[in-house]
């Protein structure tokens, strides 16, 4: 295969997620200098883990990047189930405050789905609330998690129209799998979620065109489960020991033995990772519109 075959291959999440965002500071232009609706998106941050403070400071650099406000509240890991409680009410009183994320995972003397709940669910821009996730099951128009809102859009980008396509989407967790799995129904596709119960998960995945793999496995998936020509993203952000002595992000798919087989594939990292963020952002403007009772502006 030459070069540019490779190449058109490859779903450029980072390309696509920087056309979105600047898709979105213009959406942010308008609703501020139109309407003087000025989006907020308030990040709670508890304790120290290194993770989360890298994703924290992206979303909130992002945000303020987008032209919208960012509100950061970083509390000790010491901080209790009610104090954060009593912060995230403060937060869906606050006028000036469009969408609350709650940075996962939380320090274990807090329960995150007490929190969750918490959330006003037209805040909720992550789309975890129970209320989002009912909505998203049953074909309503709630907040739909970032992450599979990231893949749907870039399946959509590569394929147009994906009705009638066998989805395959491996994992089931609530923030991923499950979710993903619903939008692809709602697309009408075909919907199979596998797990870690799955008989013959290589079958499974060989009768997909479209493949979704969110597991949290490093290169689980080999090029010879992928269906020629399948159309596959790679949700899976994993750490691994480099041959350098050093480390290196790597998805759940393997990419080098599915490239040649698959009809385009998403990259670990450059593929869904930066569309998560963009979306978080997206779905920050459409929070703050449906609170003031505009559309989203057309740009
Ligand atoms: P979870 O651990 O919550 O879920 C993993 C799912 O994979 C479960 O449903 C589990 O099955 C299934 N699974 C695990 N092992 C196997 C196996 N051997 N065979 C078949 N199925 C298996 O993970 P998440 O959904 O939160 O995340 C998945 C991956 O996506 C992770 O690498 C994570 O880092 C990444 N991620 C990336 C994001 C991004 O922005 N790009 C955002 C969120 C996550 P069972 O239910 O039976 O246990």
């Amino acid at each position: 295969m030459n070069d540019n075959a490779t190449d058109s291959r490859i779903i450029d999440g980072k390309e696509f997620a920087a056309r979105l965002r600047a898709r979105i500071a213009a959406q942010v232009d308008v609703l501020t200098s139109g309407h003087g609706i000025e989006p907020g998106l308030a990040v709670v941050l508890v304790g120290e883990n290194p993770a989360s403070e890298v994703y924290v400071r992206n979303k909130a650099r992002q945000t303020r990047a987008a032209g919208m406000r960012s509100f950061e509240h970083r509390l000790p890991a010491t901080t209790s189930q009610e104090e954060l409680v009593a912060l995230v009410r403060r937060l869906n009183d606050d006028p000036q405050v469009s969408g609350i994320l709650v940075q996962l995972p939380l320090p274990a003397q807090i329960g995150a789905d007490s929190v969750i709940a918490t959330i006003d669910p037209a805040k909720d821009v992550d789309g975890f609330h129970t209320t989002n996730a009912g909505l998203l099951a049953v074909g309503g128009d709630g907040m739909v998690p970032c992450t599979p809102l990231g893949c749907l859009m870039l399946l959509k980008d590569r394929l147009g129209d994906l009705s009638g396509a066998r989805a395959l989407v491996l994992g089931r967790s609530n923030i991923v799998g499950k979710p993903m799995a619903h939008l692809l129904v709602r697309e009408s596709c075909t919907v199979t979620i596998a797990h870690s119960r799955t008989r013959d998960l290589a079958g499974e995945c060989r009768r997909a065109d479209i493949l979704v793999a969110a597991v949290g496995r490093p290169r689980m998936v080999p090029g010879d489960w992928i269906r020629p020509g399948a159309v596959v993203v790679d949700v899976g952000i994993n750490r691994v020991d480099a041959e350098d002595g050093r480390t290196r992000l790597v998805g759940d798919v393997d990419f080098e033995s599915a490239l040649p087989v698959a009809g385009a594939i998403t990259p670990v990292p450059g593929g869904v990772g930066p569309m998560t963020i963009a979306c978080l952002l997206h779905n920050t403007v459409l929070s703050a519109c449906r609170q003031h009772g505009v559309e989203v502006p057309e740009v």
